[in-house]
């Protein structure tokens, strides 16, 4: 005599619901919203995000390429290194941000940022704004108006 037992099938887990506040984080630096990559190490606090400095590599990526065939190229890079490190001063240290916001100074031929100045809270634009442009933007154009961004940041703090 069979003996049929039916045994009721679980309902399938249901995955926990992602939001994109889970999945993004902000940049403690720029301030750039970026999707979280999966990293192993605990980043410090106030340092960049690891998505905004994967971020800035990728988008510079070509520069470093070209570097060497062509004076230009190392020319961008400088100034976009500069400007990155100029936003991201809790991972760089005082005088690394002193010697991006000089050469941001000397090379977009503007006036220094004084000695002393706070450090801006907000940022007009970020690596994120150059890399969401460069589709259809020279890098060396966003990379040229991103310094000049920084810089005036940085002054309009100074100024109060
Ligand atoms: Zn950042």
């Amino acid at each position: 005599m069979g003996h049929d037992r039916r045994v009721p099938t679980p309902p399938p887990a249901v995955p926990p619901a992602r939001t994109a506040a889970d999945a993004a984080v902000q940049c403690p630096g720029c301030g750039s919203v970026l999707a979280a990559l999966e990293t192993t190490a605990p980043e410090p606090p106030a340092a960049p995000t690891a998505a905004c400095a994967r971020l800035f590599e990728e988008t510079t990526r070509g520069l470093r390429d070209e570097e060497g065939a062509d004076p230009r190229p190392a020319a961008t890079l400088a100034l976009a290194e500069a400007a990155w490190t100029a936003q991201h001063a809790a991972g760089a240290g005082p005088d690394r941000v002193r010697a991006a916001l000089d050469a941001l100074a000397t090379r977009t031929a503007s006036p220094p940022v004084p000695e002393g100045t706070a450090r801006p809270a907000v940022w007009r634009t970020t690596i994120a704004d150059v890399a969401a442009d460069l589709d259809v933007i020279d890098l060396a154009v966003l990379v040229d108006s991103w310094a000049r961004a920084v810089l005036q940041d940085w002054r309009r703090d100074a100024a109060g």
